[in-house]
């Protein structure tokens, strides 16, 4: 399953950084995780500050 951002989210930019597959893009409130190309690695939810990133 796709990693996804919850409302958690600063908008520091750190996931957006850091996706190998640029699956991350930068939302109105939230980074968005694209589910078509995530490839679960998890390297977003490595570094994201406050957690937002779950699994599903
Ligand atoms: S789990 Fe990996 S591929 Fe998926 S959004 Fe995070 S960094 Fe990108
Ligand atoms: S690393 Fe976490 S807080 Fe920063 S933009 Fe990504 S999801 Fe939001």
């Amino acid at each position: 399953m796709p990693r996804r951002v919850t409302d958690s989210c600063i908008q520091c930019g750190a996931c957006i950084a850091e996706c190998p597959v640029s699956a991350i893009t930068e939302g109105d409130t939230q980074s968005i995780i694209d589910p078509e190309v995530c490839i679960d690695c998890g390297a977003c939810e490595a570094v994201c500050p406050v957690e937002a990133i779950v699994a599903e």
